[in-house]
């Protein structure tokens, strides 16, 4: 892995991601990403949702100096992602169809002062000739196209206005454009790459796993029941059911408003003022539950979903990688619930039969059915759902086992005595001559009385009441079960009846052994990551930090995440951090939320804390203050006083004991002392043995990121001391212009 560009750029990286996001260091990925988008290398990065693709366009144009597009096609998000920025410190705006002619007035003034760092415009706008004109006279160069799929015909969401796109490098000579999605099959790669006329494009594929998901397959018993008990884990929480057929979606968001959930239907056949409300609530946090049909989800940016359920099976992998992608944004562990019935499958075949009548594309189909396979295939397995998504998108999984799905949880356990439950259903198919279809099949072995049980006398069969003990929709899954395993035939038409085959024969038997699975309710174990997550995470005041956060979102008219994270806050909650210093080591806290909002979340901490007794400034990692800004005039006794110190030479204990600051706080000053000064050397705080030894393995490394840092020193040598190498290192770096300046 390589970071970007010179160690200048390094440097400009780490304090710009420093100083905007709070962030520590770059995923790998992400560093070759930006290098690519400061040395206007043409590239094409597929990173699943949540990867962090967005750092990789934003970040270039800070540390090259210059103001890049990017082209999105969701306008609607294009304001929550600008307002974003701008509560960051970084200067981005949009221009689209959604923008007032004075806004956008302001918007070509700034962009002609050169102080922009990013412009989001829609595809449609960038091509008209005025904003080509602009293009031209602010002298852009670089381009990140965002959702690059929809280029592409084979990729799940085409749109025809993106395929204009390939024109800009006809337009102007020399410019870069940076393509970015979040699934693409290397078919649609390479689409995209022909597409928009890529130059020996950097083409950078992350995994596609996303390990804090955590994924679940149950068989479906009870739609509603099964909803209601997963959505109750999640009380509170943001939510997305996925249902198929509208109908249901409503159905569903009553039963749940019933069981005191703030739940809404959301689908395409209501009118738009009630759907933009439903997106609206969900996005500010009065709503948690959105009940909808896939039509949900493109103009979502709420980060901390914590759960989506699928009541049915999606037609695809890639409508259930795209769906699920909704979740867990934020990094943070969220769940995926599947409920499942093979009579999902039936269900699509029989309409992509129907479509295949109706418009005669057989090609269509076949793929389609394909498509289907790829899914059932998922649910009717037990292997682990982390591997079997990944495999599909063409990707090695390596850990045995993830921990974090139904399967290697354990969850999963057989039905007791499963073939002699297949026996009983098998032969009251047989007895019932194979000419009925599932729903007389179950009724007579739950030995029910009605009246097309009597008609037929198939109360006096032997099968009748053999199932009698479990509910009407359990014995149902169960026939289905039998279906998928190809058990048991159910031929299309008018009237699927029930039939059996040579296996079932075989079952029947006893020359084969089934297995059967019962959905175990209540039965969740929790994944290492959902554990580690609330790891020293003091609950009560996460939920009042999150109230906070919701007051603070209305008086700004931002949505939540805009003024922090949920990673964010639950790191608050941990840290519990009472002075500006503290809360700079949080995640998330660049140096312009520091000082707003900041202040409003200490005074919280410090108000929870005295109240619960609880201590304060602890689990505190030290990041050092970003070299760069010098826009903010920071005061800081504790600090000032630890400058001097150092500039007298004084040890990190020394000043540890005059600050009363933690170790890893006072390693942060020197770190900011290193930077600002430029000493010489540092031999009076690292022994010469230690620094070479770090100077060597980050060399040999090429990465200057603290945790690959560490683990290569086998732990031997702490993180503040790392820092203060890597600090003091950066300072003999040749002061170069950052490379490929624009001319
Ligand atoms: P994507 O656009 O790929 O779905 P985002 O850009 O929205 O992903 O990033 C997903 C989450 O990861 C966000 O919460 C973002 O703040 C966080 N994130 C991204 N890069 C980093 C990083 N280097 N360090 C810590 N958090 C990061
Ligand atoms: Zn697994």
């Amino acid at each position: 892995m390589t970071a970007p560009g010179t160690d200048m750029d390094v440097t400009r990286t780490i304090s710009a991601i420093q100083e905007y996001w709070g962030f520590d260091e770059l995923r790998p990925l992400q560093a070759e990403a930006i290098r690519a988008g400061v040395e206007q290398r043409d590239s094409l990065v597929v990173m699943p949702t949540g990867g962090g693709k967005s750092l990789c366009y934003q970040v270039p144009p800070v540390v090259a100096d210059r103001t890049d597009v990017v082209v999105s096609p969701l306008i609607s998000l294009m304001k929550d992602q600008v307002d974003g920025l701008r509560a960051s410190g970084y200067p981005a705006a949009a221009l689209n169809s959604a923008i007032s002619n004075d806004e956008q007035r302001d918007v070509i003034r700034d962009l002609q002062s050169g102080d922009l760092r990013l412009l989001f415009v829609s595809p449609e706008r960038l091509l008209m000739p005025g904003f080509l004109a602009l293009v031209h006279k602010t002298n852009i160069r670089a381009f990140a196209i965002d959702e690059a799929h929809c280029i592409s015909h084979w990729g799940h969401d085409f749109r025809p206005e993106y395929r204009r796109l390939r024109e800009l490098k006809e337009i102007f000579d020399g410019i870069s454009l940076h393509a970015f999605t979040a699934t693409a099959t290397p078919r649609v790669q390479r689409d995209i790459v022909e597409q928009l006329g890529l130059e020996n494009p950097n083409v950078l594929v992350g995994g596609a796993d996303r390990p804090n998901l955590t994924y679940r397959i149950l068989p479906r018993v009870d739609v509603q029941g099964q909803t209601l008990e997963v959505v109750r884990r999640h009380a509170g929480e943001a939510v997305i059911v996925y249902c198929i057929t509208r109908k249901e979606t409503e159905t569903l968001a009553s039963v749940l408003g019933a069981n005191g959930v703030r739940a809404a239907a959301y689908h395409a056949g209501m009118d738009a003022k009630k759907r933009r409300r439903t997106q609206e609530a969900f996005s500010i946090e009065n709503l948690d539950v959105v009940v909808a049909t896939v039509a949900f989800g493109m103009g979502i940016d709420r980060s901390n979903v914590r759960c989506v359920i699928h009541t049915g099976m999606p037609k695809s992998m890639e409508h259930y990688q795209q769906e699920t992608g909704r979740a867990g944004r934020d990094g943070l562990p969220a769940e995926c619930v599947l409920l499942y019935s093979a009579a999902d499958v039936l269900r699509w075949q029989g309409l992509v039969q129907r479509n295949e009548v109706e418009d005669g594309d057989a090609a269509a189909a076949a793929a389609q059915l394909e498509l289907l396979r790829h899914m059932q295939g998922l649910c009717s397995t037990l292997e682990c759902r982390h591997r079997a998504l990944s495999r599909y998108f063409g990707q090695p999984y390596e850990p045995e086992s993830c921990g974090a799905c139904d399967v290697c949880l354990d969850e999963v356990e057989p039905m007791p005595e499963s073939t002699t439950v297949a026996r009983k259903i098998l032969s009251c198919v047989a007895r019932l001559e194979q000419r009925f279809g599932v729903g007389q099949v179950v009724q007579v072995l739950r030995g029910a009385d009605t009246d097309t049980v009597r008609k037929w006398g198939h109360e006096h069969v032997s099968t009748y009441g053999l199932l009698r003990e479990l509910p009407e929709k359990t014995v149902t899954n169960l026939v289905y079960q039998l279906v998928d395993q190809n058990l048991l035939e159910r031929p299309g038409g008018d009237r699927p009846i029930l039939q059996l085959n040579e296996q079932s024969v075989e079952v029947l038997r006893g020359e084969r052994e089934v297995r059967l699975v019962e959905p175990k309710v209540g039965a969740v174990r929790r994944s290492q990551a959902e554990v580690e997550s609330m790891e020293g995470v003091d609950a009560g005041l996460f939920e009042r930090l999150r109230e906070l956060r919701r007051e603070l979102a209305r008086e700004r008219g931002v949505p939540p995440y805009v003024i922090f994270d949920d990673r964010t806050l639950r790191d608050i909650a941990r840290v519990r951090p009472t002075s500006p210093e503290t809360m700079r080591s949080v995640r998330g806290v660049g140096e312009k939320k520091l000082v707003d909002p900041g202040p409003a979340f200490l005074d919280a901490v410090r108000a929870h804390c005295a109240e619960h007794d609880l201590a304060t400034d602890v689990n505190v990692v030290a990041r050092p203050a970003p070299v760069a800004s010098g826009s903010r005039p920071r005061s800081n006794p504790a600090r000032d006083e630890a400058m001097r110190l150092f500039a007298g030479g004084a040890s990190l204990a020394d000043v540890t004991a005059a600050t009363g600051r933690t170790l890893r706080t006072v390693a942060g000053y020197l770190v900011d002392y290193v930077q600002a000064v430029r000493p010489e050397g540092v031999e009076e705080w690292v022994p010469e043995i230690e620094y070479d030894r770090v100077a060597k393995v980050a060399a040999d490394l090429g990465t200057d990121r603290l945790k690959p840092l560490f683990r290569a020193l086998d732990g031997e040598v702490s993180y503040e001391t790392i820092s203060v190498v890597l600090a003091h290192q950066a300072t003999l770096a040749p002061d170069g212009e950052p490379s490929e300046n624009l001319a």
